[in-house]
């Protein structure tokens, strides 16, 4: 069993602790928190054991009266890796206190691509991330580009992509960032940083993105066109292929499924956790193929479709299995399903 620290437990740390505990091969340490809060009670109902992120947060805790295991300098001395899932930039401030302990680390998507030696998407470039000491999980929107993307190249060839981004302003539980009937564009100026991002994880992939921020909380919705390489591509041949991919779910409006609400609501019915939807979900309906070029829409659920990816990043950097039965293993153990 490997012995894995989450260090944050937000919306990905939360996330991803209760599917270490889902592995067969995987033990949870415990999970750092800066605050004895809601979020911190609720981990050590689970049995999770509760880790103060530095001395002074111990205080915070122990004035509460809370029943903190120690901090991350006690936590790191039981783990073989950390997933760090504290907000954006910390976790390149915190690669210093794992390089000292010799820890390997999972990071985020928030943090800049040279703070890992790779970043990673499972089924693009588990091979590269294969031993490596410190590997980036990407953004949830990147992951997304990157599963589709690695899909229609692997099967037609992509010359060129241009994908627009309706982004969620915010996650459920984020009181700060919600903006209130707008649409922004976000970042304003254009060509957006997620294609650069794709770029991480398949350097060979021309694209160009534009994101629009919108007030809703529950998914992003990706709007992509492709030139392909290969001519006489046809739709059935790439719904097909689609279908065929491990994490991409073809859903269709003739099943009723014709918004995020209705993919929010089958992740309900699939009785995930917290309504979460770890496949990216391709409307069958919006594939189509015009001369060389495709059009599709597909829904990205932002808080989950990195979990699968932390998983199998876990298993790389610890040479515990090749990409397959990484994959195949993930898959099991979190109910990812390839067809309605
Ligand atoms: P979050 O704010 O929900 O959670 C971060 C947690 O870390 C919070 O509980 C915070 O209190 C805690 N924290 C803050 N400083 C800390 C420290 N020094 N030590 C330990 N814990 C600390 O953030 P999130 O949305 O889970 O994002 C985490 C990472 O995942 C970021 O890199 C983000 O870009 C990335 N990500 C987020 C999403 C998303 O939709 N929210 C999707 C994909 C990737």
């Amino acid at each position: 069993m490997v012995k894995v620290l989450v260090n944050g437990f937000g919306v990905i740390g939360r996330r991803v602790a209760d599917a270490v505990v889902k592995q067969r091969d995987m033990e949870l340490v415990g999970v750092v928190k800066t605050k004895p809060d809601y979020k911190a009670l609720i981990a050590l109902r689970k049995g999770y054991k509760v880790y103060a992120a530095d001395e002074s947060c111990l205080k915070e805790f122990e004035r509460k009266g809370f029943d903190a295991s120690g901090t991350l300098a006690d936590a790191l001395e039981n783990a073989d890796i950390v997933v760090d899932a504290t907000p954006k930039k910390v976790g390149a401030k915190n690669k210093p206190i794992y390089e000292k302990k010799g820890i390997p680390a999972i990071f985020e998507g928030g943090e800049k691509a040279n703070v890992a030696d790779v970043s990673f998407v499972a089924q693009c470039n588990y091979d590269k991330a294969y031993g490596k000491k410190y590997i980036r999980v990407v953004s949830c929107n990147t992951t997304g580009l990157c599963r589709i993307l690695n899909c229609l190249d692997k099967n037609f060839g992509v010359e060129k992509a241009w994908a627009v981004i309706v982004r969620r302003a915010a996650d459920p539980d984020d009181t700060k960032g919600a903006p209130l009937d707008m649409l922004m564009p976000n970042p304003p100026a254009i060509p957006s940083h997620h294609g650069p991002d794709v770029q991480t994880v398949l350097p060979h992939i021309d694209i160009v993105t534009m994101a629009v921020m919108a007030p809703v909380t529950h998914m992003h919705l990706h709007s992509l066109i492709v030139r392909l390489k290969g001519g006489n591509v046809k739709k059935e041949d790439v719904v097909e292929a689609l279908e065929e991919e491990r994490r991409i779910l073809v859903v269709s409006a003739e099943d009723g499924i014709i918004s995020t609400a209705q993919l929010i609501d089958l992740a309900r019915d699939l009785h995930r956790p917290r309504n979460d939807l770890y496949e990216i979900c391709v409307w069958r309906e919006s594939v189509s193929v015009v001369g060389s070029e495709l059009y599709m829409f597909y829904g990205v659920q932002q808080e989950s479709d990195v979990i699968p990816e932390n998983i199998d990043a876990i298993r790389a950097s610890l040479r515990l299995m090749g990409a397959e039965e990484s994959m195949d293993e993930t898959d099991r153990s979190l109910g990812i399903v390839r067809k309605l």
